[in-house]
This record gives structure tokens, C-alpha cells and sequence, in this order.
């Protein structure tokens, strides 16, 4: 069973996995269907995480479908029909999100304020110089 206990993180997981879409994502099509997947992957973890596991060993969120009354293991793979079409899929969104706001690197985010993430800012233009210990230009 799964329990969002802080939601202001969790909150904070979807808005940067949103933002990972809008500024990763290329095609219109495949950016809605995104979007999509985490808004249905965010209310199904938050309204039946109860149906829901994380397996820390391979990142993976195991789902028992209340509808399909399936189970589902996703990490960046999934079992479902969408997967199989090449569609993005509420699974893997969920999987995702849960792993991003269980990871410890995700903690260290969450206790900063929103407006000190760069790409949580609107409209603001950062120069990026370095990845934490990596400098890229
Ligand atoms: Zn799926």
C-alpha cells in the first residue's frame, strides 16, 4: 500500500514532472498525452494507492487495476494495451512520480522553496553552468 504523506512534496514531484514534459517534449500530441497520464496517475496514487506498491529494488510500482482487475508492473515499462500501442500510459506516469518523491535527492528538493528550483520559475532564463559536481560549459 502506498500513502502520500506529504502531499506539498508530492505536489511538487508532479508540477517538476509536468515541467519535464513542457520543456522535453516535442510533439504536441505526445506532450497532451503526457500530460494526461500524470493527471490520471496523480489522482489514482492519491485516491488508490491502496492498490498500490513500490518495490525499491527495480524502481517499480506494482498497480492492481480496480478496473481491468489486472496487475501492473511499471517502471518505464508496463503491461497495458497503451504501452503496447507506444502510448504514454498512467502507469508508468505513476511509477515515476512515486519514485521521484520516495528518492532521497527528491527529499533535498522538497525541502527548497519552490522558486529556487530553475525550472519550476516562470518565464526566467537560467544559464546553466553546472550539473550538481559537473560543470557543462
Ligand atoms: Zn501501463
Amino acid at each position: 500500500m502506498l500513502q502520500i504523506e506529504n502531499k506539498d512534496k508530492f505536489g511538487k514531484v508532479v508540477a517538476g514532472a509536468l515541467a519535464k514534459i513542457e520543456l522535453t517534449v516535442t510533439d504536441a500530441g505526445m506532450k497532451k498525452r503526457w500530460i494526461n497520464a500524470i493527471a490520471k496517475a496523480t489522482a489514482e496514487i492519491e485516491e488508490n494507492g491502496v492498490f498500490m506498491t513500490y518495490q525499491e529494488d527495480d524502481h517499480s510500482l506494482i498497480i492492481w487495476s480496480q478496473k481491468s482487475n489486472k496487475i501492473y508492473t511499471a517502471n518505464g515499462h508496463c503491461q497495458c494495451r497503451a504501452f503496447e500501442q507506444g502510448s504514454p500510459c498512467f502507469h508508468r506516469a505513476a511509477a515515476r512520480l512515486v519514485r521521484l518523491y520516495l528518492e532521497p535527492e527528491m527529499s533535498a528538493i522538497a525541502d527548497t522553496k519552490a522558486e529556487e528550483i530553475p525550472y519550476l520559475k516562470n518565464n526566467s532564463y537560467i544559464k546553466a553552468e553546472r550539473v550538481g559536481s559537473v560543470r557543462i560549459n
